[in-house]
C-alpha cells in the first residue's frame, strides 16, 4: 500500500511550498489552489480526517495557525474561509486531515 501523501510532505520527503510550521503542524501552498491564496494545514501525526480526530488541543492549534498564517498573507482585513472536507459526501480526496485556508478573492457560497 501506498504511504500517505500528507504524511510525506511532513516529513520533508516530498518537497512542497511549506508557509508555516511548529511541532505538530504544518502549512504548505497547495498544488493546485482554487483562490489567490490556497493553503493546506495539517497535523503532522496522520488522522484520516476530522471523524478520527481526538485532540482538543491540537484542533484548536490548527485553527489558531490558520488565523496567524492569515495575518502572516495579509489577507486577514478583507476575509478568507476555512473548509474542512469529511468524505466522499464533503469532497474529501486526500485521507489526512487537512483544513484549506482560502482567500485573495470573494468565496463563493452556497458551496457547489
Ligand atoms: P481535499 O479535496 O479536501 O482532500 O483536498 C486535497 C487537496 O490537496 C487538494 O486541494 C489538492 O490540490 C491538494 N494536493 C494534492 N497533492 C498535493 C501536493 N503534493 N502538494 C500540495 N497540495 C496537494
Amino acid at each position: 500500500m501506498q504511504e500517505c501523501l500528507f504524511c510525506r510532505i511532513a516529513r520533508k520527503e516530498i518537497p512542497a511550498d511549506i508557509v508555516w510550521e511548529s511541532e505538530t503542524i504544518l502549512a504548505f501552498r497547495d498544488i493546485a489552489p482554487v483562490a489567490p491564496t490556497h493553503i493546506l494545514i495539517i497535523p503532522k501525526n496522520h488522522i484520516p480526517s476530522l471523524n478520527e480526530a481526538e485532540d482538543p488541543q491540537l484542533l484548536g492549534q490548527i485553527l489558531l495557525a490558520a488565523k496567524e498564517i492569515a495575518r502572516q498573507e495579509k489577507i486577514d482585513g478583507e476575509g478568507y474561509r476555512i473548509v474542512n472536507n469529511i468524505g466522499e459526501n464533503g469532497g474529501q480526496s486526500v485521507g489526512h486531515l487537512h483544513f484549506h485556508l482560502l482567500g485573495g478573492r470573494r468565496i463563493g457560497w452556497p458551496p457547489g
